[in-house]
């Protein structure tokens, strides 16, 4: 089974079509599966939708020769019985509430916002060469919230060091604020296959 495929993100409407959250396609999958949530897919200007029985018949049902295609992507999910397409969008049937949840603060939130790129020099960096950066460092006082953590690359921290933006004689080149937005769910947008999601995004 592709777990990159159940990793990947799936945007969740409630009953009204209004974008509440964002899930795994593995909680998606469950959601599905116990009748909770239906797929909506974006064809066009207008949207289907599918409970879990017809998604998984209008994926392919069967295991056929195309499968090594299939398995090169990130879009199957391959249970034992049948490969089931990797759903983008789904609708929860009884939610009907609008309450945007605040967006999580952690490493890879905040790299996302920072466009992973490093707030002092502008360097864009995988994520596993990134670290984080207290601007006012904690034992000033500095708070773990969205205005003082940024993404920084390795030689940028070395260099500021236990010190604050001012003592060390550094710039930051935006000013961090909290974004309105889940900025992971932003950064799949520029993903071709997350396309659909600006239906409801905008
Ligand atoms: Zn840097």
């Amino acid at each position: 089974m592709s777990t990159k495929a159940l990793d990947s993100a799936v945007l969740v409407l409630n009953r009204h079509y209004l974008a509440v959250h964002m899930v795994s396609c593995r909680r998606a999958m469950i959601l599905l599966y116990k009748e909770h949530a239906e797929v909506v897919q974006v064809s066009g200007t207008r949207y289907d939708s599918h409970g879990f029985a017809a998604w998984v018949k209008r994926s392919g049902g069967t295991y056929s020769e195309q499968l090594d295609e299939r398995e090169r992507t990130e879009d199957w999910i391959f249970t034992v019985t049948y490969p089931v397409r990797v759903p983008r969008i789904i609708r929860l049937l009884r939610y009907d509430r609008y309450t945007r949840r605040k967006v999580p603060m952690s490493r890879r939130t905040i790299f996302a916002r920072d466009n992973y790129s490093c707030q002092y020099c502008g360097v864009r960096r995988p994520t596993a060469e990134l670290t984080l950066d207290h601007v006012v460092p904690r034992f000033l006082g500095g708070r773990e919230c969205w205005e003082n953590v940024v993404t920084a690359c390795s030689k940028c921290n070395h260099r500021k060091g236990m010190r604050s933006v001012e003592e060390s004689g550094m710039r930051l080149l935006h000013t961090p604020r909290a974004p309105e937005m889940n900025p992971l769910l932003e950064h799949n947008l520029q993903d071709h296959r997350y396309e659909s999601w600006r239906t409801f995004l905008s």
